[in-house]
């Protein structure tokens, strides 16, 4: 034992910060309050636990103070609070998250003991924290480690099957990457795609995907099973004038129809690169290739650009999907997706649809088709025929 978490907390009214003090004592921290936003600089040091900050003060704002933390290169905790809408306080998060920031959790005035006293049983210990990132840094495999493991096996997808909301048919199957690490286990997509953007290597990793898609979705189709394939590219891909023809014809040798592959590509990445990609996606879709606009809500694509390109389908991000009962702003965007997509001429994707809950909300509001763990897992490829089987009989 010894070891006493540190509780920082900044507000401009005193009563407040002496009510998370109060709190923070009970829950078992050593607590401070500070009223002056000026001041805070000269009183924060990086050994604090927990910063719980007020957004809105007068003089200097939460946000400023944000920028202050992420500068010193904080391990600290956030607690954000505001009076202010949920939106802001959404806004304040996303940007201590983009900061490298660890946010616990955000809390509309006026706060209620329970629920800070949640929020603060969950803070990790600083000194676990930076422990933790320390082992996870000596855990991740490097570079050449990647490079070798597309050459020799290592790199496989597993498949995520979507399906049809009205009539609960398969329609497809997202591919997803993974690594089958012989030491470490199986390692999550996110893991191999930083090590593979760092290595200049994710066009071979993509290939690599793509081509043990096909090779499956023949080999489901000689076992009865006739379904499309969506594939994750990088916006970098589309730049690629050769594109077109490279996939017709790995199209054509598989004995493939261009129809059963989607290609899907994130609306963040995309729209950065849109003018020098536009010449490959819209002969992608004249040869009959299906575009898919992934992760729709967190990018900044204007309406007129979606009028510019030629997608097909349009997936509304999970984490806008996944908190559409509890929050009014994320069923507002999926309602507005919905409606968009449809206004375009699109099919729309839920993903990250997780409870029977969120299937019927998506279903009452008109979406073609739902991906997540409510209906299956990513899994290997040669375990989707016997869940197709399973759910069939
Ligand atoms: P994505 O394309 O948006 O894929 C959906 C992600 O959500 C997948 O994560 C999937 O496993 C996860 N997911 C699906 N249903 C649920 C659910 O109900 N709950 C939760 N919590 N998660 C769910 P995964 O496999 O970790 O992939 C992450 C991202 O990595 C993908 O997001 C995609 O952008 C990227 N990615 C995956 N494979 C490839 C690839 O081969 N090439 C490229 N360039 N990117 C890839
Ligand atoms: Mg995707
Ligand atoms: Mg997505």
């Amino acid at each position: 034992m010894g070891y006493k978490k540190r509780l920082l907390v900044l507000d401009d009214e005193p009563d407040i910060g002496e009510f998370v003090r109060d709190v923070a004592i009970e829950s078992g921290f050593d607590a401070l309050v500070s009223n002056s936003p000026e001041a805070f600089p000269s009183i924060y040091s990086n050994d604090i636990d927990v910063v719980v900050l007020d957004l809105m003060m007068p003089g200097i704002d939460g946000v400023e103070i944000i920028r202050f933390l992420a500068e010193r290169g904080s391990n600290s905790s956030l607690v954000l609070m505001s009076g202010y809408n949920a939106g802001v306080l959404h806004s304040a998060q996303e940007l201590a998250s983009e900061h490298g920031l660890h946010v616990l959790g955000s809390l509309t005035k006026p706060i209620r003991y329970d629920d800070l006293e949640r929020l603060l049983a969950d803070a990790p210990a600083l000194q676990m924290t930076r422990r933790k990132s320390e082992a996870n840094l000596l855990e991740k495999p490097g570079v050449e480690e990647l490079r070798a493991a597309i050459g020799n096996g290592e790199i496989l997808p597993y498949y995520q099957p979507q399906l049809d909301i009205a009539s609960r048919a398969l329609t497809g199957v997202e591919a997803l990457v993974r690594w089958a690490h012989p030491q470490r286990g199986l390692l999550p997509a996110g893991l191999i795609l930083e090590l593979a953007n760092r290595a200049n290597l994710l066009g071979d990793l993509t290939n690599c995907v793509l081509h043990q898609s096909l090779v499956q979705c023949r080999q489901w189709l000689e076992a009865g099973l006739k379904t499309k394939i969506s594939i994750n590219m990088s916006a970098e891909q589309f730049k690629d004038l050769e594109l077109p023809s490279v996939l017709e014809d790995q199209l054509r040798n598989h004995h493939l129809d261009p129809a059963q592959i989607v290609l899907e590509v994130t609306e963040s990445a995309l729209m950065q690169e849109l003018a020098k990609s536009l010449d490959t996606l819209t002969r992608l879709r004249m040869k009959g290739i299906a575009l898919s606009i992934d992760d729709f809500g967190t990018g900044y694509s204007s309406l007129v650009q979606l009028h510019r390109i030629p997608f097909s389908e349009m997936k509304i991000d999970r984490s806008f999907v996944g908190n559409a009962l509890v929050d009014d702003e994320a069923l507002a965007i999926v309602k507005i997706t919905i409606m968009l997509g449809h206004e375009l001429g699109m099919k729309v994707v839920a993903e990250g649809i997780e409870t029977q809950r969120t299937w019927d909300l998506l279903e009452e509001l008109g979406c073609d088709s739902a991906q997540g763990y409510f209906i299956a897992k990513p899994m290997p490829g040669n375990q989707l025929l016997s869940w197709f089987h399973s759910r069939s009989s």
